[in-house]
């Protein structure tokens, strides 16, 4: 089969490659990047119980065929996966439930891995480059930190990262907050849309274009995107070899990048039976999939913050790889959790297993308690847990009644010191601080 090459969603950009989609982020007809055709892949070149980074050279390599990243993607995958990501066994359940554990990051949750793979990525396009990349981010909590981790100290990159102050939480403040040298933090006096709209504005400014080279690291990046299969693919192969059945996976969801990538691991051929999403109140894709209309709406926010999405943007990518209804309801269900059923999911599933999820987890441990008996006992499922729930110890330890211990790498950024700087939510504030 041919080399893919990377084509526009909305089919009204030319055709790239790899390199030129994940240097791009969003193509220039505002669609997301997806490969012409999906690449074949040597299944059997993927062994369970490998580390992720040996999974990765087999899983992705149809994907960078004939791209100039090619050679690197082994050194990219080393340095970048360089992360466990253990599916474990939920002790005390009768049934056979798993937790693919994505929280053993340095930010303690699961956009380390696509953030530290497109880091590295780009590492290898933009070395040499006459004029420092200027990455800026607006983040409503999750993804600046891991943005953050992933550029600190490398030499070829700025990271400006814009939050909203007041509205993320201590644990999140200080993890967007404690980097220093090339990552500075804007505290915007003003809500996460108003931090979007400055980094648009800015991208579109032609006076701030001339003195800088701008790039965002949003999580519609196909350099995002594709190390996130790696970890399905390993999952489902562990699962496969302890069950000898088909890993069934519930997925909590806001843009859908996550579960995008389970998508993928699927279409590919890993061994992955059903994919299930588990939405906040924030039911777009539940209610899409259940009506068949597609109505993006303004987001609600909710405990489980990090997928407060109106709109999500991975949708247009689902809909180009299954273009007709019926065949998006063969491939995925989807379900909505409130705040009080995440609080109550977090209590029961502490007392029942002594697991601790992060409110996000919870939505998907919850999706997995309203499964029917036959379901829960005829096959195995894994709950994806994407956060630690240290990172929400505001929420998680009232509900549980005691400490959560705190992972050593986030306990480390929780003693550095903080710097932030204070701007009203205007242009020229951003194009002084930029200076
Ligand atoms: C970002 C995030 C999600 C949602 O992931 P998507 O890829 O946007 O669907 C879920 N949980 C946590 C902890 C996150 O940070």
């Amino acid at each position: 089969m041919s080399e893919p090459r990377f084509v526009s969603t909305r089919g009204a950009a030319p055709a790239v490659s790899l390199s030129e989609a994940i240097a791009q982020g969003l193509a220039p007809d505002g669609g997301l990047y997806i490969p012409s055709h999906l690449p074949a892949v040597d299944v059997g070149s993927c062994v369970a119980g490998s580390r992720l980074p040996e999974i990765a050279r087999g899983a992705l390599a149809g994907f960078f065929e004939g791209d100039r990243l090619r050679r690197a993607l082994g050194e990219i995958a080393d340095a970048a996966l360089d992360v466990p990501a253990p599916t474990t066994a939920v002790a005390g359940c009768p049934d056979p439930l798993f937790a693919l554990e994505l929280f053993h990051g340095p930010t303690a949750a699961f956009k380390d891995f696509g953030a530290r793979f497109l880091a590295a990525s780009l590492e290898r396009l933009e070395t040499g480059q006459p004029q420092t990349l200027t990455i800026l981010v607006a983040t409503s909590g999750d993804t600046g930190g891991a943005v953050a981790a992933a550029f600190h100290k490398r030499p070829w990159v700025r990271v400006v990262i814009l939050y909203p102050a007041g509205l993320v939480s201590p644990r999140q403040e200080q993890q967007l907050t404690c980097w220093g040298d090339n990552v500075s933090s804007l505290r915007i006096a003003g809500t996460f849309d108003d931090c979007q709209r400055l980094v648009k504005e800015a991208f579109s400014d032609a006076r701030l274009n001339r003195g800088h080279r701008f790039s965002s690291a949003n999580s519609i990046n196909i350099g995002r995107l594709l190390p996130q299969m790696v970890y399905y693919v390993a999952s489902s192969l562990e699962i496969e070899r302890r069950t000898h059945a088909k890993a069934s996976y519930i997925i909590p969801a806001g843009n859908l990048g996550n579960a995008f990538a389970a998508v993928w691991a699927r279409a590919l051929g890993f061994p992955i039976e059903r994919i299930v999403l588990a939405h906040n109140v924030n039911r777009a894709v539940p209610d899409f999939l259940k009506n068949g209309v597609w109505q993006p709406r303004p987001s609600i926010a909710t405990l489980a913050s990090a997928m407060d999405v109106g709109n999500p943007s991975n949708m247009e990518r689902m809909r180009a790889l299954y273009p007709s209804l019926s065949e998006i309801r063969e491939q995925l269900s989807a379900d909505s959790v409130d705040d009080a059923t995440i609080r109550s999911r977090i209590g029961e599933d502490f007392m029942r297993y002594g697991r601790e999820w992060c409110p996000h987890t919870a939505t998907a441990a919850e999706v997995y308690s309203r499964l029917s008996v036959a379901e829960r006992r005829d096959r195995p499922w894994v709950v994806v847990a994407t956060a630690h729930p240290a990172k929400f110890n505001e929420i998680v330890e009232p509900i549980i009644g005691k400490p959560v211990t705190i992972p050593e790498s986030l306990d480390r950024l929780l003693r550095l010191p903080q710097h932030a700087v204070d701007l009203p939510p205007t242009l020229e504030a951003l194009a002084a601080a930029l200076e």
